[in-house]
């Protein structure tokens, strides 16, 4: 078996929040508890979506909860010259195709219909980069780690982006290359990227890159029932350690790791050792979606 790799791989697009604490956390311990190292990757590959220090606040709120990372962080805005020669590759094998179409060409479609497949309709104009999904393997199947046997059919969710337009690098073919060449053996991540997961492994098998295990968290919602996202404006997670205590308490026990009530005032490397030992990913209630656990005034 490849020895564990995992890693946490946040867009820097604010700081982070309980939702991305648990991902975080859950990546984290997965890891530690197999012996495993824990890489950070920061996906700036969207720079106006990224405002100026945020990687610098995610770093210090990981730090202030004693969540630290092996080896250097991976930026994705270094990592330009990967990507082209993975777009390369899946151009020279006829798996990705220049496209011209806007949204709005094809909005009386609910996926893009794959018009410029055997070339752009408009070459003249800015073209994006898709992923060709019916020539790869479909449907794509795989065993979740918490949600079990998944199925799906990737010519029905259509032929993903994987260059836009305006020349920036889609998400879908930047995780790929770099999972692959971080040697990830292992991805624990929110169940909202589930449904990313069958592109995903399309890349993988069209540029012939190991596929790691998936394991998708269940989704913690607001008290109003809402995803918790920087849009929702879900608090910021604090910078101290002393702030973090009782935070990581209420995530462990979001995690289902029944963490004893006596923990949430230790120092957060108490409940993290604690936790690593305890690890218990079979606890996690395979529900998509779960409230977040009630809160003091965080
Ligand atoms: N960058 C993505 C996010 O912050 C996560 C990507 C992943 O874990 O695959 O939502």
């Amino acid at each position: 078996m490849r020895a564990y790799r995992g890693r946490f791989a946040p867009t820097p697009s604010g700081p982070l929040h309980f939702g991305s604490l648990i991902a975080a956390l859950a990546s984290y311990l997965d890891a530690r508890h197999q012996q495993g190292q824990w890489l950070l990757r920061i996906e700036d590959i969207d720079p106006p979506r990224c405002p100026a220090g945020a990687a610098a606040t995610i770093q210090r709120q990981l730090e202030a909860f004693g969540l630290h990372w092996d080896g250097p962080v991976l930026w994705q805005h270094d990592r330009n010259a990967a990507y082209q020669q993975a777009l390369e590759r899946l151009a020279a094998l006829g798996l990705a195709y220049p496209c011209s179409c806007s949204r709005k060409q094809w909005r009386d479609h609910s996926i893009y219909p794959g018009w410029c497949r055997d070339g752009p309709r408009e070459p003249d104009s800015p073209l994006a980069w898709r992923l060709r999904t019916d020539l790869g393997p479909t449907p794509v199947s795989w065993q979740d780690r918490l949600f079990g046997h998944q199925q799906f059919t990737p010519t029905a969710m259509g032929d993903v982006v994987l260059k836009r337009k305006d020349g920036l690098w889609a998400y879908q073919l930047a995780v790929v290359v770099d999972d692959a060449d971080q040697g990830i053996s292992d991805i624990v991540r929110g169940a909202d990227l589930l449904d990313n997961t069958p592109w995903q492994r399309q890349l993988q098998h069209a540029l012939d890159l190991p596929t790691p295990r998936y394991l998708h968290l269940p989704l913690i919602l607001a008290d109003n029932g809402q995803k918790l996202s920087k849009q929702n404006l879900a608090p910021a997670l604090p910078e101290t350690p002393d702030a973090a205590r009782p935070l990581l308490h209420r995530a462990l026990v979001a995690l289902d790791q029944a963490p004893p009530a006596s923990l949430a005032s230790e120092p957060v490397h108490t409940q993290l050792d604690w936790a690593i030992a305890h690890w218990s990913p079979r606890s996690l209630q395979a529900t998509a979606e779960r409230r977040e656990p009630r809160h003091n005034g965080f």
